[in-house]
């Protein structure tokens, strides 16, 4: 038997998650963002479940070919645009748009030899300050762009830094509408904290949504992903291996950083850090056992996890422990939890998730 441990993607989940998009897009294009594996979950994997897009965007050219690979004949946008003059090559093969956010992209392009005009979205720099051209010089590289026979239509673009939070986006949105006035072509600006909380002032034409699309509340604590109507999409689910009774003062895993103060019953689960755990997910978070919540105990080893089995005293070798996502009898445990307890976000699990766990999609 392998090692109990599994990765489930719910397929009727993307779909669920997806179509919350489309609601609140008021009308505009979906781009389902792949990004990174598709946020951990494979890009094979989520493909059927999310066909319902009207366009995948990612970063990395090799998982724009293995969108295409899929079949996919609709929509490919790079967000970072091309990394070097010869990944244009590949754009015209297979018919990528890609984002244009720095001076030298333009020069590539405007020696780039190609029959089929390509489409770019032009990148603004809104207040993020990560990518994208400053607001003076936006027009300029526009005309630029504009002017070249290698350039089909010049989309308009730019990214939000705090849709989630207290700044929302009002102030970049000022940016972006005076940087763009009067410029003709769509417009895409949306990510999915900005689709959640901020839909009528920056749907536009078209909206970029990850995480909502993997069931994350990009505003977690404030909001839950019940609280916007979004499914877990990946569940990471182990069984426990053994059990061990403790005594008053018993300590518990590496460093014996959890001491019993009183005789309990834990369990250990066949999940550790080297599976995507978080190692820094300290006592106290969030664990089902046999659909029953309880708790971590301890620090996160390599390959285990203890945990509190008090809440579900029949618990034996062989229970099924939720990690994250869907547990037995209808339970959940929403991944954004086991990420607010170690201090991160719901991207960074699952985009972590390890290679050494069978995944498959359910
Ligand atoms: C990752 C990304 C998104 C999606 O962001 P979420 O917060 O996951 O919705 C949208 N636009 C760009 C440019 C991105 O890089």
């Amino acid at each position: 038997m392998p090692r109990p441990i599994e990765a489930l993607v719910h397929g009727d989940g993307l779909a669920h998650n997806l179509a919350r998009a489309r609601a609140l897009a008021c009308g505009a294009r979906v781009w389902a963002v792949v990004k990174a594996n598709a946020y951990g979950h494979g890009i094979e994997r989520v493909f059927e479940s999310l066909r319902a897009a009207d366009g995948f965007a990612l970063l990395d050219l090799g998982e724009a070919e293995r969108v295409r690979a899929l079949g996919w004949r609709g929509p490919v946008l790079l967000l970072e645009g091309v990394f070097e003059a010869r990944d244009l090559e590949l754009c015209s093969r297979l018919n990528l748009w890609h984002t244009v956010h720095r001076e030298e992209q333009i020069d590539w392009l405007a020696s780039h030899k190609t029959a089929q005009p390509q489409r770019v979205f032009l990148k603004l720099n809104s207040g993020m300050n990560r990518l994208g051209f400053a607001p003076h010089a936006y027009r300029a590289a526009w005309a630029r762009l504009n002017a070249l026979p290698q350039v089909d239509e010049v989309a308009l673009m730019t990214h939000f830094a705090d849709a989630d939070g207290a700044g929302g986006v009002a102030e970049q949105l000022a940016v972006f509408e005076r940087a763009t006035e009067g410029l003709p072509g769509e417009r895409t600006l949306a990510n999915s904290a900005a689709l959640l909380r901020h839909a009528q002032a920056s749907a536009a034409d078209w909206v970029r949504p990850g995480i909502m699309v993997y069931g994350g509340a990009p505003d977690h604590p404030q909001h839950t992903a019940a609280h916007w109507q979004l499914q877990p999409t990946m569940t990471l689910r182990a069984q426990l291996i053994g059990v061990q009774q403790l005594a008053r003062g018993d300590r518990v895993g590496y460093g014996g950083t959890f001491v019993a103060d009183a005789a309990m019953r834990i369990g250990v689960a066949a999940c550790g850090y080297a599976d995507g755990y978080p190692r820094h997910a300290g006592t106290g978070t969030p664990v089902l056992v046999d659909g029953v919540r309880t708790r971590t105990l301890g620090r996160v080893s390599m390959d285990m996890i203890a945990v509190d089995l008090a809440p579900a005293p029949h618990a034996a070798p062989g229970s099924e422990v939720t990690l994250w996502g869907r547990g037995p009898h209808g339970s959940v445990l929403p991944i954004d939890e086991v990420a607010h307890a170690a201090g991160t976000v719901s991207y960074e699990l699952m985009c972590a998730l390890a290679q050494r766990v069978p995944t498959r999609v359910a």
